[in-house]
C-alpha cells in the first residue's frame, strides 16, 4: 500500500475506496495534491496554538494538510454523509485532533466546539461561499470569534473582496471585507488544480480582523446601504438610494457626498458616514 508523507493513503485511493464521485450540487471540486493543500494551510500562519474551523472537508485533502501543518485542533463541518468514513480515518490517525460535524454549515453553529484563538480555513463550496463570508463579516459585535479567514473562492469573487473604489469589481463584498478587516489575495489556482476541474480559476483570500472597526457604524445598516447602493450600481446615488429615504439628496449633501456620485466611487469611510445618517 502506498502512503503519503502524512502516513495516510493518497487522496485518489481514498476517493476510489469510498466511492466519492464529486457531486456538482454540493459544489464538489476536490484538491488532491497534498503539496498544494499544505501551501494553502501555510497561508494562514502558525496553526499550532489555534483551533481551525473548516467548512466542507470532503475527502479531507485540506483537512490533512491543516493537521500535518500542526493545527491544535480542526473542527470540520461537512454536509455529504458519504465523506464521513474517510474523515473518520483521518480523525483516528490524528488522535482525536479532528472533530467532524455532519450537517449544513448554513444551519448549524460550530462555535460551541471551538476554543480561541480560531482561524477559519476552507475551500468553500461555491454555492454558499459568499453567504458564509458575509455572515462571518457582519456580526453585530466586533471583534468576531475568528482571528483570520483563509478561503478559496472563484477568482472573480476573490477580486471583488479586495477591490478598491473606482474599479469594476468594487462592491458589497469589498466594503464589508475592508471595513473591519484587511483582505488580500495570497494564491492563484488554475482550474486543473481541482478534480473535477471547474470552468474558472480560483484564488485564496486571506482576511485578518482588525481589533476594532476602521470607522464606527452599525453593521446591519451598513449592509443595507451598501446592498441598496450596489443593487443599481450604474445609477447615481440620489436614485439608487431613494428607497432608503425620500430625502436622500439632502442626506447625501449633509455629509458632503455629491448625490450624482455612483456607488463604486464611495470609499468605505464614506459608506460608513452615510450609514450613520439613517
Ligand atoms: N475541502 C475539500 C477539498 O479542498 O478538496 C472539498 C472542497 S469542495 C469545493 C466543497 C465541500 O463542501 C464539499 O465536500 C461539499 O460536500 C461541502 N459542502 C457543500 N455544501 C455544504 C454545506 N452546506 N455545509 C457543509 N459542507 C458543504
Amino acid at each position: 500500500m502506498t502512503v503519503s508523507a502524512d502516513g495516510l493513503p493518497p487522496l485518489r485511493e481514498v476517493i476510489s475506496k469510498h466511492a466519492l464521485r464529486a457531486q456538482k450540487s454540493l459544489g464538489q471540486n476536490f484538491l488532491l495534491d497534498l503539496n498544494l493543500t499544505g501551501k494553502i494551510a501555510r497561508q494562514a500562519g502558525d496553526l499550532s496554538k489555534c483551533d481551525v474551523l473548516e467548512i466542507g472537508p470532503g475527502p479531507g485533502g485540506l483537512t490533512r494538510a491543516l493537521l500535518y501543518e500542526g493545527a491544535r485542533r480542526v473542527v470540520a463541518v461537512e454536509r455529504d454523509e458519504r465523506c464521513m468514513p474517510a474523515l473518520a480515518e483521518i480523525s483516528d490517525h490524528y488522535d482525536g485532533r479532528l472533530k467532524v460535524i455532519s450537517g449544513d454549515a448554513l444551519a448549524l453553529d460550530p462555535t460551541q466546539y471551538l476554543n480561541g484563538p480560531i482561524k477559519i480555513i476552507a475551500n468553500l463550496p461555491y454555492n454558499i461561499g459568499t453567504e458564509l463570508l458575509v455572515r462571518w463579516l457582519t456580526p453585530p459585535q466586533w471583534p468576531p470569534y475568528w482571528d483570520s479567514l483563509t478561503l478559496m473562492f472563484q477568482r472573480e469573487v476573490a477580486k471583488r473582496i479586495v477591490a478598491q473604489p473606482g474599479s469594476k469589481a468594487y462592491g458589497r463584498l469589498s466594503v464589508l471585507a475592508q471595513w473591519r478587516s484587511d483582505a488580500k489575495i495570497v494564491m492563484d489556482l488554475p482550474p486543473q488544480a481541482f478534480t473535477p476541474a471547474p470552468k474558472v480559476s480560483s484564488a485564496v483570500v486571506h482576511i485578518t480582523k482588525c481589533d476594532k472597526p476602521k470607522f464606527d457604524c452599525n453593521a446591519k445598516m451598513l449592509e443595507r446601504v451598501v446592498a441598496t447602493a450596489f443593487n443599481q450600481r450604474r445609477k447615481m446615488l440620489r436614485a439608487s438610494l431613494k428607497s432608503l429615504a425620500p430625502d436622500i439628496e439632502d442626506r447625501l449633501n449633509a455629509v458632503g457626498i455629491p448625490p450624482t456620485e455612483r456607488a463604486e466611487q464611495l470609499s468605505v469611510e464614506q459608506f460608513c458616514i452615510l450609514s450613520n445618517q439613517f
